[in-house]
């Protein structure tokens, strides 16, 4: 945290804890880079100051101001939302469970707008996050498995302060990290890191090959089961055109029961073909 205070940017939601504010924030970060988004977040608050304005504005305004950030379902949903909190005199909800029932608003930003507004102790873990304590903790689980990313936030919510202050600016930090040092592209800066001495990934040197996302199952078989009739004059494909006429059809035909369940007369006599063959696609 005293990394953060010292060197986190200043980004004009974290100047705030508007839940309104920090809430449109959120949503336009999805998928988006802090970069891109700053502009658009000036002009949608200049626009729609409050959950108010935005729930009475007429969608192709929005949708106009919305322009160009792509993902425009997040725009249709905010508005769906602002209508809802609208409707509650403005309120917005000031806890996980309800901000998660709100449209567009997912388990990550309920929790990073229940800490950053309310002060509410909830981790929020987003693939920065993820990322920062893979490496760390030199882990290889699958952050795209959700139980990996459950397992992560029980972790993380374990270790967080208890102070309100000091919530907002652990969340804050960890995800910083993420962003800036223990950062996607190119290798990580270990040497600005304020969890060097202590990274697991580091001193193993498996941090850049870290996290793993999506880890592609190995090459199996495939499970169909194609005949053969070597030497007949059978064509394996019914068209009736003899041996070979699988070169021009360009497949076998193909079965889904085991190799064993096959007849003896569609295995290959010749032991050219093993049961099972051909590599998956
Ligand atoms: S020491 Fe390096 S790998 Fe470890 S968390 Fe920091 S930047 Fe990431």
């Amino acid at each position: 945290m005293a990394w953060y205070r010292a060197n986190a940017r200043d980004l004009p939601w974290r100047r705030t804890t508007d839940p309104y504010q920090i809430w449109v924030s959120e949503i336009m970060l999805q998928q988006t880079r802090v970069a891109a988004v700053l502009g658009y977040y000036a002009r949608f608050l200049e626009t729609f100051p409050t959950v108010e304005a935005l729930a009475a504005a007429p969608e192709e305004r929005l949708m106009k101001l919305w322009e160009g950030l792509g993902y425009y379902s997040r725009a249709r949903n905010l508005q769906k939302a602002a209508r809802i909190v609208a409707e509650q005199g403005g309120r917005f909800p000031d806890t996980y469970q309800d901000l998660l029932a709100l449209p567009g608003v997912g388990d990550y930003t309920a929790s990073a707008i229940a800490s950053a507004a309310f002060g509410r102790r909830e981790a929020a873990v987003d693939g920065n996050v993820l990322r920062v304590v893979m490496r760390l903790t030199d882990c290889r689980d699958d952050i795209a498995d959700p139980k990996v990313k459950k397992a992560v936030r029980a972790q993380i919510q374990a270790v967080m302060p208890e102070a309100e202050a000091d919530i907002r600016v652990f969340n804050q930090a960890t995800m910083e990290l993420g962003a800036t040092v223990c950062a996607p592209n190119g290798p990580p800066r270990c040497l600005e890191c304020p969890a060097m001495a202590f990274c697991k990934g580091r001193l193993r040197g498996t941090a850049e090959d870290l996290p793993v996302k999506g880890a592609k199952k190995p090459a199996g078989w495939r499970r169909r089961r194609c005949s053969c009739w070597c030497g007949t004059e059978r064509s394996p494909c019914g068209s009736g055109r003899g041996p070979g006429c699988w070169r021009a059809c360009g497949s076998f035909p193909t079965w889904r029961e085991p190799w064993t369940r096959l007849p003896p007369e569609r295995r290959c006599p010749s032991g050219a073909w093993s049961p099972g063959g051909g590599r998956a696609d």
